[in-house]
């Protein structure tokens, strides 16, 4: 497996140094290509998360197929203006001269996907990665193995493997893969194996973009549109079992508003058809984290749902009430369908809580109060969030997404996408046929006295 790993990162660096990527023409060519790809499969991509986890068709075009046909299209459409050269303003102390800025693809990337969603995940950074003009080799989550094989099929059928190539596998191929030169690597995962791949890429050098996880609260108000919010809530959190990355992990209600919520949050979750059948609940991935979340649900603190059926992977949806910071379920990132419920008493107690906890990825504020809306977001440091909504944000891609401190760095779609897999290379471009004398030898005191009055 190593010389075989180590044979592609070369071939890669190879086609990438014969500059065959840096075409705009080539590589909008390939953004089509694996448009019309994904196409040829859908079918085939549907059936295969549905093996995996009992995912639907229409969670899975919404939330996976629809969000990267929107980030292709955004990309074809935009990339000859990310692409261009830009020129900017040059300084007195360098007239005359043209200084401009060229983007330039990092070279040969590894993205490592999450299995959460992952058709998004995987796919997903390979749009910039490819705009930019960069070779890519995608590692998959190895839990969901026939999206992990469908993705492996459509990409060695379709695209020569010097340029894009799947590498299936779990943390031992990854490891190997970690220990090659990339010249960027964008990691989508937990924390823990976030550090694991910053530490591997220090070795070399090589920048990262960490796209992580951590406990992203919401905030329910005394000011907010109840019915609104909780529909909104109620869809984020439940949306794939909970097993979102930006799901609002807990809420923090305002208890003044605390019985009006729960009213509404109970009539809210029977209104939805929660079941594997109706097709609005995925399966939990495996029987190690149905093992985990069944901890996760204090008997004692249960206000809703708390079944767990271990056979079919299934946790009800669950909301837990009273809980304290110092609760087990408050000690995890929960990605799953459990939802504890803080009351605060005083926003400004509530806000230091969160500020103690490590920086969310989300953050979610349910008001009609714009001194509570300023305030929160004003406060609290965390990658990306919304206002009266929650998880929705990820689909605007005029939005970044990524988080901040332990919830990740750097940041993708749209064009901060292409960023992160580019360089700008700033360029001082002088014309010969005239240059003052002021920097060069001898040192005098009246060189000295024009320099000083130009910066004085
Ligand atoms: P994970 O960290 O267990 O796995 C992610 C990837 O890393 C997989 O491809 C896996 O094969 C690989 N991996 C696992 N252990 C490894 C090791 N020891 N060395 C090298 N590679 C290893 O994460 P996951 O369970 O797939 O996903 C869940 C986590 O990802 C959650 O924390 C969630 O919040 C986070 N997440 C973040 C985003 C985001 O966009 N920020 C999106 C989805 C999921």
């Amino acid at each position: 497996m190593k010389d075989s790993i180590e044979n592609l990162v070369n071939a890669q660096r190879n086609f990438f140094w014969s500059d065959a990527t840096k075409p705009i023409d080539f590589r909008l060519q390939q953004l089509k290509k694996l448009k019309s790809v994904i196409k040829a499969h859908e079918d085939e991509m549907i059936a295969g998360i549905a093996l995996d986890f009992k995912k639907s068709e229409f969670d899975t075009y919404t939330n996976e197929l629809a969000l990267l046909y929107h980030d292709l299209d955004e990309a074809i459409r935009k990339l000859k203006s990310w692409s261009r050269i830009r020129r900017v303003g040059t300084n007195m102390v360098n007239f005359p001269a043209r200084s401009y800025i060229i983007p330039e693809p990092l070279g040969v990337v590894l993205v490592i996907g999450a299995w959460n969603y992952p058709y998004q995940l995987s796919l997903a950074p390979i749009i910039p990665a490819i705009a930019a003009g960069c070779t890519v080799i995608l590692k998959p989550s190895e839990l969901p193995s026939n999206t992990s094989r469908i993705m492996a099929n459509m990409i060695a059928n379709n695209f020569n493997p010097n340029y894009l190539a799947v590498v299936e596998g779990d943390v031992e191929t990854t490891t190997t893969l970690l220990e090659q030169r990339f010249d960027k690597i964008f990691f989508t995962g937990s924390t823990t194996v976030g550090r694991i791949v910053y530490q591997a890429a220090a070795k070399h050098l090589t920048p990262v973009t960490l796209e992580l996880g951590g406990k992203s609260p919401a905030f329910i108000t005394e000011s907010c549109d109840m019915k609104m919010s909780v529909k909104r809530l109620v869809w984020a959190k439940f949306l794939n079992s909970g097993q979102t990355c930006i799901a609002p992990d807990y809420i923090l209600v305002n208890h003044k508003v605390k019985q009006a919520f729960l009213d509404a949050l109970t009539a809210e979750m029977k209104k939805n058809e929660f079941s594997f059948e109706a097709g609005t609940l995925v399966q939990i991935i495996n029987d190690k984290n149905v093992d985990r979340l069944a901890k996760l649900i204090d008997p004692a603190k249960v206000y809703a749902g708390g079944h767990v059926d271990r056979e079919s992977r299934y946790v009800e949806p669950t909301i837990l009430n009273d809980v304290s910071f110092d609760d087990p379920v408050m000690q995890e990132e929960i990605f799953g369908p459990i939802l504890p419920v803080i009351v605060y008493q005083d926003l400004s107690e509530a806000i230091q809580q969160v500020k103690r906890l490590p920086k969310p990825l989300s953050c979610y504020v349910f008001t009609n109060d714009s001194k509570i809306k300023k305030r929160i977001l004003r406060e609290l440091s965390f990658g990306g969030g919304a206002v009266n909504d929650a998880v929705m944000h990820i689909t605007n891609p005029k939005l970044p997404f990524g988080g901040v401190g332990n919830s990740g760095m750097g940041a993708y779609h749209g064009e901060a996408g292409f960023k992160s897999f580019t360089h700008y290379k700033s360029v001082l471009d002088k014309p010969t046929w005239i240059e003052f004398g002021l920097k060069y030898y001898p040192r005098t005191a009246s060189k000295l006295n024009i320099i000083k009055r130009f910066f004085g």
